[in-house]
C-alpha cells in the first residue's frame, strides 16, 4: 500500500517518530509544523490521509479540519486526529468535525500504523493491493496485470496491456464504479497533482485506456459524462447482456 500521509504536528520529535514509522510501513510521509503550512501543502498535493495534531500554534487542528471539510476538493480526505487530550467531550468534538479516527498521545507506533492502514483500506480501495473484479475485468495490483473475461466466461480471458498511468486510472475507476469523477478529481487522485498537470491530460489517458480495452470489447465500460467527467459503469454492461 503506497499512500501519501500528511503529518501536521508542531512537536518535531513526535513528527520525526511518526514519519519514520510511516516510511517503514511503506507509506509516503509529508510533514507540516503548522496548520498554515499544511494548508499550502494541501493546495499543491492532495494527501491520501491527514494525521492531525489537535494542539497546534495559531490555527488549531480542529480549525484546519474544518477548512478541509468545507472545500469540495478536500472534503473527503480521511483525517485521523492526534491529541494529548483524552476527555470524552474532545473525542466527540473531533468526530463531529468529521475525523475518521482519534488517537490519544502517548500512542504505540504499531497501533498508529495499523489504524492508519485500516482507515486507508476503508476509504481508499484503489490503493489497496487486493484484486478487483468489475464488469468482466480483473485487475491485480501486485502483478500489475489486467485480464478481461471473454464471452462472459470466467475460464476464458485475455490480457489487457496498459501503460502505468492507464493502469492507475483503471484501478481508481474500478475501485469506484458508477461514480462520476471530474478531471480535477482524477488529477488529484490518480496523478496526485491538479496544479501543474493540464485537464486535457486526463482525456488523453482515457482515450488510451479505451483503446487498450478495445480488443476485449470492454472499452464501453469507460463512459464520458458530458460536462461532468468520466465513470466506469458496470451496470450498463450487465443490462446489455
Ligand atoms: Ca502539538
Amino acid at each position: 500500500m503506497s499512500a501519501t500521509v500528511l503529518v501536521v504536528e508542531d512537536e518535531l520529535a513526535i513528527q520525526a517518530l511518526i514519519s519514520y514509522n510511516l516510511r517503514n510501513a511503506g507509506l509516503v510521509a509529508l510533514c507540516a509544523n503548522s496548520a498554515e503550512q499544511a494548508v499550502s501543502m494541501v493546495n499543491n498535493v492532495l494527501p491520501d490521509l491527514v494525521l492531525l495534531d489537535w494542539g497546534l500554534p495559531n490555527m488549531s487542528g480542529i480549525e484546519f479540519a474544518r477548512i478541509l471539510r468545507r472545500e469540495t476538493r478536500t472534503k473527503s480526505v480521511p483525517i485521523i486526529m492526534l491529541t494529548a487530550r483524552d476527555e470524552e467531550n474532545d473525542k466527540i468534538f473531533g468526530l463531529e468535525v468529521g475525523a475518521d479516527d482519534y488517537i490519544t498521545k502517548p500512542f504505540s507506533p504499531r497501533e498508529l500504523i495499523a489504524r492508519i492502514k485500516a482507515v486507508l483500506r476503508r476509504r481508499l480501495p484503489e490503493i489497496s493491493e487486493e484484486i478487483i473484479v468489475a464488469g468482466g475485468l480483473k485487475l491485480d495490483p501486485i502483478t500489475h496485470r489486467v485480464s478481461a473475461y471473454v464471452d462472459g466466461s470466467l475460464s476464458k480471458s485475455i490480457e489487457v496491456i496498459l501503460g502505468p498511468t492507464e493502469f492507475r486510472l483503471l484501478h481508481f475507476l474500478m475501485a469506484h464504479t458508477e461514480r462520476v469523477h471530474s478531471r480535477t478529481q482524477l488529477l488529484d487522485r490518480v496523478w496526485g497533482d491538479h496544479v501543474f498537470v493540464e485537464d486535457r491530460t486526463v482525456d488523453v489517458h482515457i482515450r488510451r485506456l479505451r483503446k487498450a480495452l478495445e480488443v476485449s470489447g470492454k472499452d464501453s465500460l469507460v463512459q464520458t459524462v458530458r460536462g461532468a467527467g468520466y465513470r466506469l459503469s458496470v451496470e450498463s454492461m450487465e443490462n446489455a447482456e
